[in-house]
């Protein structure tokens, strides 16, 4: 059983995650969606909404599922039998962090290998950063997040009611 692990913030689940996710279920028997709990960079969405939009977003897809780690990534890789870390490039931008990475998991833990995919390049420029950004202004995001998303989204950013003085 050949098991990869997708692990990011998620925060969250944009298009351009589900189209890595999507090309990552064709290779991979098993692909398992980490999302870290990443209290240092503040998240928009708790780590448990997280995993639910995910969970939600990959129902259709019977050998995905979500789940949450917290501490050291190979650790949880090798707690859940995975040879493989998925992670996505979408420019020249992403790659010295994610090369860095990735041979830092590997000097932690020779095993495993980091797989790197593309997503289709209408996706190129979406990030979770971005479609928050936009949310946050009143702006349309169905296009760039799958429809739960966008729903938790207006929930989340609705703004505050404004009371007259
Ligand atoms: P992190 O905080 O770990 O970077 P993200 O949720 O932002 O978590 O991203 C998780 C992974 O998905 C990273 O490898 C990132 O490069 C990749 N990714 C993010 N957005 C896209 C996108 N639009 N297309 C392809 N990969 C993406």
């Amino acid at each position: 059983m050949r098991i990869a692990i997708y692990p990011g913030s998620f925060d969250p689940l944009t298009n351009g995650h589900l189209d890595v996710i999507q090309r990552a279920a064709k290779l991979f028997d098993r692909v398992i969606v980490a999302v870290a709990k990443n209290e240092s960079k503040h998240p928009l969405f708790t780590l448990n909404e997280r995993v639910a939009l995910v969970k939600k977003a990959v129902a259709q897809l019977p050998n995905v599922e979500a789940d949450s780690f917290d501490g050291l990534l190979v650790e949880y890789v090798a707690s859940r039998g995975a040879k493989a870390i998925v992670r996505g490039l979408r420019a020249v931008s992403d790659f010295e962090f994610e090369f860095q990475l990735a041979l830092m998991n590997r000097k932690l833990d020779e095993n495993i290998e980091t797989i790197f995919m593309m997503p289709k390049d209408t996706y190129t420029f979406l990030s979770s950063r971005i479609v928050k950004e936009i949310a946050r202004l009143g702006g349309e995001v169905s296009q760039f997040v799958p429809p739960n998303v966008q729903t938790a989204l207006t929930k989340k950013l609705k703004p505050a009611k404004k009371f007259k003085v």
